[in-house]
This record gives C-alpha cells, sequence and structure tokens, in this order.
C-alpha cells in the first residue's frame, strides 16, 4: 500500500457497507446494477438535505437555493440548488449534476461510492452488490477492513484505560480536568506497555499486509531491505482517537506518560494510511460541525487537549489544527461550514512558523479573522480550567479582528515612533494586508494601519496599490450566454409535468422531424437527447459538462414553463432566422452569377430565391404550417 491512493478514503463512510458486504464479487451477478439502485436513491432523497450536510445554502427563489461553491474559489454565491429538479449547478467554474455527481465530487470518490454514501445518509439500505471494476472492489474492502481494525483497536485501547495496566494513564487525565463522561465521549485509552498485545488482538481479524497498512503496528527494516516483523506502535500511551467527517475512527494520536530521554517524542501519531491523510482531517469536526454552524464561527485551537478540554465544557464549536500549519484541503473542509474563525493559539506561538502560516492562509481564502489572547499566558486548557467557562467566553467575545491584533503586534515589535521603525512596522503588516482579497476590507486595514502608525496613508495606499497590480484574480467566471430561443427550447424539452406536455410535445416533435432548423445553435446535441428523452430526467441524458452547465442554467432561470405559443413563436423565429440566412447566401450567389453572365445558374438562383422569399412572407404573417414538418 504505498503512495497515495487515487480514492482518499478518509471522510467516506462505510459503515454498513463494510468487506463482508463488499466481496460477493461476481458471484452476484442477477443483483440489481447500480444504476438501478441509484434512481431509487435519487427518488428517496432530497439534494438540498444532501448538499446542506456539506456547505450553507440559502433559500434563493421559489424553487432554488444557493451558497459558496466548494468547487472553485469564490466570495460571492454563484452555485445554485434547485429544489424540484434535483440538480446543482455553479456559474462560477459551471459544473452541475445530480447529487451523486455532487457527493462524488466533494468527497472525490466514484459513482458507486457516491450512490452508497447518499444512501447511508438517508438510511436506505444498500443491496448487495458488485463493484464496477476489480480494483474498486479491493480498494473498498480494504479501506473497510481499516476502518474495522481501527474501531477495534479503539475498543481495545478503551478497555485498556480501564484496567489495571491504564492507572497511571487514568491518573494524568484526572489530573488534567478529565471527567470519565469526557474519557467515554473522546474515546480515550491507553495503549499498554507491550510490543504485541494489540496485534495479537487483531491478528484474526486481517491478514499482515493489512494489518502493516493500517499504521497501528511499526516494524523495523532489516538488513535485507525488507520489513521486519510488526509490534505495537503506541506503546505506554494515552491513545485519543482521530476521526473522520462521519465520526469513524480513522487514526490515533498517543501522548506519552513519561517524562526525560527514554521517553521518546511527546506525541506519536498514525502514519498516513489509505484510511488517513493527516492534512485532509481537522480534528474534532466530526462533533463541532453542527455547533459551528449554530454559532456561525468556528473556534480553532491548536492542541487536541485544548480542543477536548473545550468541547466538554461546552463550547462545542471548537476543532483542532494538531499543531500544523492548515493545508489547502483543511481550509476547503472548513469553508464548507463556515467563513467565521476565531483563533486561540498559544500566546508565544501566534507569531510562530505553523500558526502564522494558518492565519495567513485563511486569510487568503477570505475567511473573516478574529484572535483571541489569553491573560497570563494560559493555554485555552488551562484558562479555562483555572478561571472557568464563564472567564473564556468573554475572552472569545473579546477577540480582536486580525488587523488590530496584527497593527499591535508591529507597534510592539517596533517601537519609537521613529521614522526607521515605522518603515518596518509598515513592511511588516504589507504582506499581510496584500493577501486580504477583498478590497473594502484591505482599504480599512490599511487605513487603521496608517492611523495607528502614525504614516501617511496615501503612501500605505500607493505601496498597496502597487502591490494589486501585481495581484492576479484566481476566478475565471464561464458564461454560457444562452440566446433567449435557446433558453426556450431547453426549458420546453425539459417539462416533466404534464400539465404542460403540449409545449414539450412541440418542442420534440419540431427538433426530431426537423433537426436541420437547429443545427446552428450551441445546444444542438441537447435537443437531440432531450426530445428523446422518454421519461428520463433530463439532467441525466445530457452527458458533455458544457451542455449540461447550459441545461442547468435554463432551468434554474425558469419560472413558469414555455406555453405552447411561446414554444412555437420561438421555433418559427428560429426559421426566419435560418431562411434570412439562406437569402443573404443567396444574394451573394446571384450577384457573383451576375457579374460572371452565368443566365442558367442565374434563372436557378432567382428561383430558389423567391421560395425562400414565399416561404419567409409565410412565417412573418404568422402562418406556421411549416412548423408541423414540410421545409421552406
Ligand atoms: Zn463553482
Amino acid at each position: 500500500m504505498r503512495g497515495r491512493s487515487p480514492l482518499p478514503a478518509g471522510r467516506v463512510d462505510l459503515s454498513v457497507w463494510t468487506s463482508e458486504h463488499i466481496f460477493r464479487g461476481s458471484a452476484v451477478r442477477d443483483l440489481p446494477t447500480v444504476s438501478d439502485f441509484a434512481q431509487s436513491v435519487k427518488q428517496q432523497v432530497d439534494i438540498v438535505k444532501i448538499v446542506e450536510g456539506y456547505i450553507r445554502l440559502r433559500k434563493a427563489g421559489a424553487t432554488n437555493y444557493s451558497g459558496l461553491c466548494p468547487f472553485h474559489k469564490e466570495k460571492s454565491p454563484s452555485f445554485n440548488v434547485h429544489a424540484v429538479r434535483q440538480f446543482f449547478h455553479c456559474f462560477g467554474c459551471g459544473v452541475s449534476g445530480d447529487v451523486f455527481t455532487f457527493v462524488g465530487r466533494i468527497e472525490n470518490v466514484s459513482f458507486p461510492e457516491a450512490v452508497r454514501t447518499v444512501a447511508q445518509k438517508a438510511g436506505i439500505p444498500l443491496p448487495k452488490r458488485e463493484f464496477s471494476s476489480p480494483e474498486e472492489a479491493a480498494e473498498a474492502r480494504m479501506r473497510g477492513k481499516l476502518l474495522d481494525l481501527h474501531e477495534a483497536a479503539a475498543s481495545y485501547f478503551e478497555e485498556q484505560l480501564r484496567g489495571p495496566e491504564g492507572a497511571l494513564a487514568r491518573e494524568y487525565l484526572a489530573g488534567r480536568g478529565m471527567t470519565p463522561d469526557g474519557i467515554r465521549t473522546f474515546r480515550i485509552g491507553y495503549g499498554p506497555d507491550s510490543f504485541g498485545a494489540l496485534r495479537d488482538r487483531l491478528s484474526g481479524m486481517a491478514d499482515e499486509a493489512t494489518l502493516r497498512a493500517s499504521g497501528l503496528f511499526s516494524s523495523k527494516e532489516q538488513g535485507d531491505g525488507s520489513q521486519g516483523p510488526i509490534y505495537d506502535r503506541f506503546r505506554k500511551r494515552v491513545t485519543f482517537p482521530i476521526c473522520n467527517e462521519s465520526g469513524r475512527v480513522i487514526a490515533f494520536t498517543a501522548r506519552t506518560l513519561e517524562s526525560g530521554e527514554k521517553a521518546g517524542p511527546k506525541y506519536v501519531n498514525s502514519p498516513e494510511t489509505p484510511l488517513y491523510h493527516k492534512g485532509e482531517v481537522l480534528f474534532n469536526l466530526d462533533k463541532a460541525k453542527s455547533a459551528i454552524r449554530q454559532a456561525g464561527y468556528a473556534l480553532l485551537v491548536e492542541g487536541q487537549m485544548d480542543c477536548i478540554s473545550l468541547f466538554l465544557r461546552g463550547i462545542q464549536h471548537v476543532i483542532a489544527t494538531s499543531g500544523t500549519a492548515f493545508t489547502e484541503q483543511q481550509v476547503a473542509i472548513l469553508k464548507r461550514h463556515t467563513q467565521n474563525v476565531v483563533v486561540n493559539f498559544d500566546p508565544d506561538a501566534a507569531g510562530a512558523n505553523a500558526a502564522e502560516k494558518s492565519i495567513a492562509l485563511l486569510t487568503e481564502e477570505g475567511f473573516n479573522l478574529k484572535l483571541v489572547t489569553l491573560d497570563g499566558g494560559l493555554d485555552p486548557d488551562r484558562f479555562i480550567r483555572e478561571r472557568g467557562v464563564e472567564a473564556y467566553t468573554q475572552a472569545v467575545m473579546g477577540a480582536r479582528r486580525q488587523s488590530d491584533y496584527l497593527i499591535e503586534r508591529a507597534r510592539q515589535m517596533f517601537p519609537g515612533g521613529t521614522a526607521e521603525q515605522k518603515q518596518k512596522a509598515i513592511n511588516y503588516l504589507l504582506p499581510h494586508i496584500r493577501r486580504i482579497p477583498q478590497k473594502l476590507m484591505r482599504d480599512q486595514f490599511a487605513m487603521d494601519a496608517a492611523q495607528k502608525l502614525g504614516i501617511d496613508s496615501a503612501i500605505v495606499r500607493e505601496e498597496l496599490r502597487q502591490a494589486a497590480l501585481k495581484r492576479r484574480e484566481h476566478i475565471e467566471v464561464r458564461t454560457t450566454a444562452l440566446t433567449e430561443v435557446e433558453r426556450v427550447l431547453l426549458r420546453a424539452l425539459a417539462i416533466t409535468d404534464p400539465e404542460h406536455e403540449e409545449a414539450r410535445r412541440t418542442a420534440a416533435d419540431a427538433v426530431t422531424r426537423q433537426p436541420q432548423w437547429f443545427e446552428g445553435l450551441g445546444v444542438a446535441a441537447s435537443l437531440g437527447a432531450l426530445a428523446a428523452r422518454g421519461a428520463r430526467d433530463p439532467m441525466d441524458v445530457v452527458e458533455d459538462p458544457r451542455q449540461k452547465a447550459r441545461l442547468a442554467e435554463a432551468l434554474l432561470a425558469e419560472n413558469e414553463p414555455p406555453t405552447p405559443e411561446t414554444v412555437v413563436s420561438t421555433i418559427v423565429s428560429l426559421q426566419q432566422r435560418g431562411i434570412e440566412a439562406q437569402l443573404r447566401e443567396m444574394r451573394a450567389q446571384i450577384a457573383e452569377a451576375e457579374r460572371r453572365g452565368d443566365f442558367a445558374a442565374l434563372a436557378i438562383l432567382t428561383q430558389r430565391k423567391l421560395k425562400l422569399d414565399q416561404a419567409l412572407r409565410k412565417l412573418r404573417s404568422g402562418g406556421n404550417g411549416s412548423i408541423s414538418g414540410r421545409n421552406p
């Protein structure tokens, strides 16, 4: 299991779908196919509910919800969900699809896995079925096994903490104010002083290769380059499970109880495994996410113990970075839940590398940041234990805007108020100011800095202007530019309501019988597919992503479906334009024939032109006989 798996499994919940279900394999060919099951799942779930599990949505119209797109960087919402037609579309990056497309993209999983994930979220029982490829089956089986192993390991460590071996660990935890309730909530455990206890416990569950892949064990490289026998990784340590967003254990971090040289590192963590990618997990997000939504912001701390301690005292919208700098994936995950963050890092750590990088990344991504400084240089865990919840809540309420915090810091770093110190202070602040994507906030920060540092604000503004010139805007907005004709035809062909069937049939008949009328349209390919869709969902029959995006755009704008009259007049105007184009061409050819003196050709061309003129007159006078199928 070397290298990174193509399907990061960190956030995929396979709780029902574990190894036993998965590997029936090809023996069960007569079972329903994935797409049969998918159809039935789709009919039972609401895409709005599923999407809301990942990002915040607001009602934006009678049938629409909108929010910030999770698939591209943006500041104002261009991501839409159509509640009636059950699809999503982003006007910013052009991504469209149904509930499975959404889950597949956001979880980065294949279609069958997306179907399973959605089914599970909706509590729909999964059929026993085969996978689309042996690799996929093996991959899923491996992850199912690894989840089972982690679950078993977590139970084992919990057991050990309660047993005689765990006495010292219990003492340590009690000393840190941890109650038995808290220990249960976070499933804190103890890895005993043994090289083989966990291995023996789990060896009946999986083969050696799988045990190695789990990251629960270590081994030493041998003289010949091979790996030696496996032994327990977390020994004589308090163990803290790390969970995915669905709350399943995917890794551990373990703290030593010993001090001094032989204790080894303070914390030992799971390595990267097919289940666990460190940079894609936020500690405690599984437990904090609903509280984050309610509070409207996330409280970000560094240590897992800080996080646990605050959570257990009722401050539940708290997550931890685990002491390393944020990754882009973590920021993207957090953004699905909130864009407001209050940071409570250790006072001396706020300037430290990892913390500074996290703050910089969050700023660049357009988060609203505030920073808490706790009195007495205490970390959040000690502060809340010594001064209580009330005092801690007060401190969080008093969090300063990032700009105020940084200006204050600049003044402390470069005191004295000489011209040289002021220049240094502004040089320190400029990169922070430039990083802010919103112009208004950037300007405000610049003005505050100039004022508080006693610098002419014109100088600061000029420096920023220079920086802005170099700034690249990373959002490229794709507009599909639908014409009114295209819009009407797409909407008519997508009608599913029997009440408006006549409009649909009128459009479908014209598209089927006279495809040449529609050839010039950008959506010609979609029209053909839609006209022949039968009872299938319109969004399902159009596969090309660009065509799909256009259809989504047309459907999101809909209020009432077009009437049969609108459809007819649209097709008539389309025909008119077609005839007009032919007439232009004809005139050019006639002029050319005249120039050559080719009277035979001239006679034929003039005859044709006459027919076109007649057809055009007939269309203009409102006769729409040609709609029913006669070519002009
Ligand atoms: Zn987008």
